[in-house]
């Protein structure tokens, strides 16, 4: 059954959890000592609980079927991404995550009907690659982020994995071998494939062996088969795919750098020689199309975002002064900027932002980079003040509504924190942080079964099935837990036990 342009963009994001990093890099000891030492009693609760509390089982399995159909990738899909949470890391921010599904977006825009609901992730891995698991997951590496000059590029790649999922190229794979469990095998294929040996192992009950019996390449044809179709949708988009040619030839660089060690994405994708040549046959063959001028701010903001919160500060440093003095220099200046923010260097990270706002005035989002310095360092009063401002010129700017609602609670504004993470919460119901800061408010207000429920949507957005279901049950036994919560509850623990039989 063909679903319309049903895109639903959810936000997915995840680092081993906010007790010991939040986002951009920093510590949440900022938080009231009293919300803190409420909060940290609750959850030794919570741990003395669970570990009196059972073991789930890891099942796997779809059953035996001979064709992979939509429906079937769409479970495998499902399954995956809650071992993927758990075992990538995968960069747990709003706004990085929001420019790549708004990329994405308008990828789909160009394709038309698709079979899934797409999702796109940053990981944060310095190997260079980028792959499109069953239905419609698509994960990105900060390393192959690195390796990119413009939006184009990025595009470019995004829409090559994308015409992989929408030409079903992965099925296609699976399909050719019907002896093995279909839905083992698939994950087997998109665990390797994301260069996560252990989560192949984890995922396969059977025996290793269907792993060596697959291939892992896409075919020649399935390759070019992909890089005609995201040509087609650049030129539909007015993007110029002279991109895809130059981020080919990127690839084929690194492939002769590292002769040693081949990146993972050249182990699915081979082969950019070849590649290289039909883009360029390609490119020589188009006709009269105009391309429209791309503003690189957003991307060269969120890539430096991406390197200060994934590279090695001491490696990027020098490297930022460098570019500095080149091309995109001011924008390296903003990934300096961010680096000192990670590194707690508050006024060093000021002076930066404003020369990045002195170059971009009256970009609202740099306001909010401003409120976010603001809010590390203490600062309730102003980070108010720049995140009010960043939000009044644009209203939509959901990276300023977080940390809005982040000062809020930290200086202890418990009401007003909860109105805007509510409200969040209704238009990112994926994104892991708002539950756990919902928890927060919830257990220091004295509300334990929603703070239960909170903590067991935290958990399932992580990856954690085990302590989400147990955090789950906590709340749905409690008959203090309103009837809303309580059937959102029912409907995950029904959710997460369908997962585990399958
Ligand atoms: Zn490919």
């Amino acid at each position: 059954m063909v679903q319309g342009n049903r895109m639903i963009f959810l936000l997915f994001f995840l680092t081993p959890g906010p007790p010991q990093k939040a986002v951009s890099g920093q510590t949440l000891t900022q938080m009231t000592s009293q919300t803190n030492s409420v909060f940290r009693v609750f959850l030794t609760a919570v741990a003395v609980l669970f570990f009196h509390s059972g073991v789930i089982q890891f099942q796997n399995g779809l059953g035996d079927a001979c064709a992979f159909s939509v429906g079937q990738e769409r479970e495998v899909g499902e399954k995956l991404l809650t071992s993927v949470r758990k075992k990538f890391d995968l960069l747990d921010d709003l706004d990085i995550t929001r420019y790549i599904n708004g990329i994405g977006a308008e990828i789909l825009g160009a394709a038309g009907s698709q079979y899934f609901d797409y999702k796109f992730f940053v990981v944060n891995d310095r190997d260079f690659n980028a792959f499109a698991a069953p239905s419609g997951l698509v994960f990105m590496n900060s390393g192959l982020i690195e390796m990119m000059d413009s939006e184009n590029e990025l595009f470019s790649v995004l829409a090559h994995e994308c015409a992989h999922v929408s030409n079903r190229h992965i099925a296609g794979r699976i399909e050719k071998s019907t002896k093995v469990q279909i839905g083992a095998m698939a994950l087997v294929l998109a665990g390797v494939a994301l260069g996560a040996g252990e989560l192949s192992e984890a995922l396969i009950t059977g025996s290793m062996a269907t792993a060596a019996s697959m291939s892992l390449k896409f075919s020649r044809i399935d390759e070019e088969e992909a890089d005609r179709q995201a040509f087609e949708w650049m030129e539909k988009t007015e993007r110029d795919p002279a991109a895809m040619y130059k981020m080919l030839q990127t690839m084929r660089r690194i492939a002769r750098i590292n002769r040693n060690k081949i990146p993972t994405y050249l182990l699915t994708h081979p082969e950019p020689e070849v590649r290289m040549g039909y883009v360029q046959d390609l490119l020589l063959l188009r006709g009269g199309h105009s391309y429209k001028n791309v503003d690189e701010f957003e991307f060269l903001r969120m890539k430096y975002r991406v390197l200060a919160l994934s590279r090695d500060h001491s490696i990027l440093r020098p490297r930022l002064l460098k570019k500095i003095k080149k091309k995109d220099g001011i924008m390296a200046e903003f990934g300096l900027s961010q680096l000192y923010l990670a590194q707690g260097d508050y006024l060093k990270a000021m002076e930066s932002l404003q020369k990045v706002i002195f170059a971009y005035p009256g970009r609202p989002i740099l306001m909010a980079d401003r409120g976010v310095i603001h809010l590390q360092a203490g600062r309730y009063e102003k980070a108010l003040e720049s995140l009010g401002s960043a939000i009044r010129a644009d209203p939509e700017c959901v990276y300023a509504s977080y940390y809005l609602a982040r000062t809020y609670h930290q200086s202890g504004d418990l009401i007003r924190a909860r109105d805007y993470y509510k409200d969040l919460l209704v238009r990112f119901p994926a994104y892991s942080r708002l539950y756990y800061n919902m928890s927060e408010i919830e257990a220091v207000s004295g509300q334990q079964p929603a703070a239960h429920y909170y903590l067991g949507m935290y958990n399932w957005l992580e990856g954690d099935r085990r302590l989400a279901k147990f955090h789950l049950k906590e709340a749905v036994k409690n008959l203090n837990l309103g009837n809303r919560i309580r059937s959102k509850a029912d409907n995950m623990l029904d959710k997460i036990r369908e997962i585990e039989k399958r």
